[in-house]
């Protein structure tokens, strides 16, 4: 490995394995588990996206704490993800025998009661070149664009809550993709406000190196000056941190990454690390420093989950240890409202004490970090904080980013409620009719 460091060991050469409904009982810590949960397993993976691998088996989850185990429940599907009446109705289907069509029709009702497009991501957003319009981008914050490479719209392993999985559970009318780098590179030239492209998923870490290439290279070959940053969003360093060491093509994604840099773009892999554990590994300390050895920054985001990581020691120790390790804290995130939103809800309040608690006691050097904050459809909202203003209980929030860049950075009230846990709960503070955004 010609990044550095002694050279990996052949059990830490893993070959990747994939399960999924179809052969999940090949693993063999599943032996251990009843036949009840199984079968609620099975019902709720019907309807959620349901992938893991044995990394993720082997190293991350702990078998003695399944069921409550957070990396267990962060890719395994549980019953309570579902909504009682769902449940209800699938389990009912399956125990019946009914015919696949009639299975099928039901997920597929499920699925589309689930919000799978939250935040008006499918009609909106998405750009247009020559009056035709562009499939595979977002273009929704004016320094930055999303590119949705069409071979990296899935992931090494699927989190339970994610908002992403109509794009990788086969509702294909639904599933943004696009083929067309050409198209992003004239829209870059069109577009000089736009400082940032960001490939995303998905997983675009999921593709060879050799493909990944296709799409970034041109795009440095292109020269575009004003384009000053490419970005990967990727959950890899979490699910599958071979990627970075002992992949047949690790060295090839490695060199990638440093042709970025040499060209005088920053390279930045946006990490998705949702629990202190995924981190303890040394095969993710390994990819951490081949990765940073490249010149490229990592920084790192994760949803607050409840029942995975709704606890301030926990954030405490993975901003440190991030830290530690060379990455920069960068967002905590509000869950979409999508999915098993029911199950995995944090209440904004709540958020805010986990947050400001953890906060507290990191370094100045993880306060970087931003956050608790809602992807709406106006924006990025921060919620700063609850304040008493005049007797009124309120909610003091911020676009970090939004659909219009005067918004940034205004604060704004909403009135408290101890439930609420997305915009959509909110009221305006102060007997105002609407927000200023509305
Ligand atoms: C979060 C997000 C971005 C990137 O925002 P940054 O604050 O620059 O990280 C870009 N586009 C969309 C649609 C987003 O949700
Ligand atoms: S890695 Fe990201 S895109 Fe993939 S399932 Fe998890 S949250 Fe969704």
């Amino acid at each position: 490995m010609i990044y550095g460091g002694p050279s990996i060991s052949d059990a830490e050469r893993k070959k990747y394995s994939a399960y999924t409904l179809s052969n999940y009982k090949d693993i063999p810590q599943i032996e251990d588990l009843s036949q009840q949960h199984l079968e609620e397993i099975e019902i709720a993976a019907r309807i959620l996206p349901f992938r893991v691998n044995n990394y993720v088996i082997e190293e991350l989850i702990n078998w003695n704490d399944v069921p409550n185990d957070p990396i267990f429940t962060l890719t395994f599907p549980n019953r309570d993800m579902l909504l009682p009446q769902h449940y209800e109705k699938m389990a009912d289907l399956l125990r019946n025998d009914a015919t696949e069509e009639d299975i099928q029709n039901e997920i597929q009702k499920i699925r589309l009661s689930l919000n799978p497009h939250p935040a008006g991501q499918l009609e909106k957003n998405v750009p247009e070149h020559d009056g035709k319009i562009i499939h595979g981008m977002q273009h929704k914050y004016d320094e930055t664009i999303l590119f949705f490479p069409a071979q990296g719209q899935t992931c090494h392993a699927y989190c339970t809550f994610c908002f992403r999985w109509a794009q990788f559970i086969g509702m294909d009318d639904l599933k943004f993709a696009s083929r067309e780098i050409e198209l992003l590179i004239s829209y870059l030239q069109e577009h000089p406000e736009i400082k940032d492209v960001l490939f995303t998923g998905g997983d675009p870490m999921t593709m060879s190196a050799g493909l990944l290439k296709k799409y970034i290279e041109p795009v440095l070959e292109a020269d575009i000056r004003s384009l000053e940053n490419i970005r990967i969003g990727t959950k890899s360093l979490s699910y599958w941190p071979q990627r970075f060491v002992s992949d047949k093509d690790s060295e090839d994604i490695l060199s990638l990454f440093s042709n970025v840099t040499e060209h005088k773009k920053h390279m930045a892999l946006m990490a998705h690390f949702n629990h202190p554990r995924e981190l303890s590994t040394d095969i993710v300390k390994k990819a951490i420093q081949n990765i940073r050895a490249t010149g490229t920054q990592i920084r790192t985001q994760s949803p607050l989950i409840a029942h995975i990581n709704d606890e301030p020691a926990l954030w405490e120790e993975m901003w440190s240890e991030q830290v530690r390790l060379g990455c920069v804290p960068y967002y905590m995130f509000m869950v979409r409202n999508t999915g098993a939103k029911h199950y995995f809800d944090v209440p904004m309040a709540r958020a805010w004490e986990i947050f400001q608690k953890a906060y507290q006691n990191v370094s100045g050097l993880a306060r970087t970090v931003r956050g608790p904050s809602m992807s709406t459809d106006p924006g990025k909202i921060n919620i700063l904080g609850v304040q008493e203003i005049n007797d009124e209980k309120v909610f003091l929030l911020e676009f970090l980013q939004g659909r219009e860049s005067k918004w940034v950075r205004k604060p704004f009230f909403a009135k408290y409620s101890p439930t609420a846990s997305w915009l959509n709960d909110l009221e305006p503070a102060f007997g105002k009719e609407k927000f200023f955004f509305e």
